[in-house]
């Protein structure tokens, strides 16, 4: 493969009981529905594993294609593809969860990775909170608060606005709720212990909850709270501007209003379009589209009107 080409993805959508119609109205994704909650726009993972649509590997899916050109992903050594991104249209509040670490997975889970996430809040509601932390001193207080259903008084709620940045370490209880669209840049891992779900029925019953892997997982006493939120407004335009740098990955925002030079010199630079549309060395690119820019690439021409989160390995 030449290195200068661009890896466009099919994302795989994923219907819930929380989801909205707007990735179908106004991402335009085939096969998106009234209650489409998920647009996993980067991924690898066995449980929604995207296709390759465009150049030398197309028709390929992209575990596939970390599997057997890892040349493409700079040769890193990560036994499976790291990172997933996802679009997430919440219409209705999703469950207070909380995720478990890689040393929790591979013991309990079979799993290679734990769950680090970050969110780019895209849309929400004029006032909206999200529910960040919890107040819980002790574990046992913490058991005592599950046990006897006093969610009100365990969870933290931090006010959040159009344009945050969220850092959700795992242990950190979380939830999203009604009315938020976000992109979100995460380990590739779908391991996700449910807290609390309001007592919301799906299909007539309650969805089963996660009590004892939260409790022996969440970060007693908390710690992130309002740490985990960073404001953006401000950031330069036509500049890559770092929002985080973990131990799992970098995730930049760009917003383009000219032509914009992005060295690509990472393993491989991950890239979704949130608004706006533009082009990339020429070739055009609109809001909703997911695309990896190889290893080797080098340098990048970002021209148009657009807004958009980038992403590799640390
Ligand atoms: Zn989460």
């Amino acid at each position: 493969m030449d290195s200068r080409e661009i890896i466009f993805l099919k994302p795989q959508l994923k219907d819930v009981v929380w989801g909205g119609n707007k990735l179908r109205d106004e991402f335009g994704y085939e096969g998106a529905g009234d209650s489409t909650g998920e647009c996993w726009g980067i991924s690898a993972h066995p449980n929604g594993d995207d296709e390759i649509i465009s150049g030398s590997f197309k028709g390929m899916s992209l575990s596939a294609l970390y599997k057997e050109h890892r040349e493409v992903f700079g040769g890193i050594r990560a036994e499976e593809f790291p990172l997933l991104v996802k679009i997430i249209d919440a219409k209705q509040d999703l469950s207070i969860q909380v995720h478990p670490d890689d040393a929790y997975v591979k013991e309990h889970e079979n799993c290679p990775y734990g769950k680090t996430e970050c969110w780019y809040v895209m849309d929400c509601p004029e006032n909206a909170t999200l529910v960040i932390g919890h107040n819980a001193g002790t574990r046992e207080e913490l058991a005592d608060m599950i046990h006897e259903n006093r969610y009100e008084e365990l969870i933290k709620n931090v006010p959040v606005r159009k344009g945050d940045f969220l850092q959700i370490t795992p242990g950190t209880v979380h939830a999203i709720k009604g009315g938020f669209t976000i992109l979100e840049t995460q380990q590739s891992s779908d391991i996700t212990y449910r807290v609390y779900d309001y007592g919301r029925l799906v299909d007539g019953k309650e969805r089963p909850l996660h009590v004892q892997q939260s409790i022996d997982v969440i970060t007693v006493p908390d710690k992130a709270g309002e740490e985990a939120l960073s404001h953006t407004d401000g950031l330069s335009v036509n500049t890559l501007n770092e929002l985080i740098c973990c131990e799992y990955y970098r995730v930049w925002k760009l917003t383009v209003t000219k032509s914009v030079e992005v060295d690509q010199n990472h393993p491989f630079l991950l890239a979704s379009v949130l608004d706006g549309s533009g082009t990339v060395d020429g070739t055009e690119v609109k809001k909703g589209d997911h695309f990896i820019l190889p290893a080797g690439y080098g340098k990048a021409v970002f021209a148009g009107d657009m807004e958009l989160i980038l992403s590799s390995v640390s």
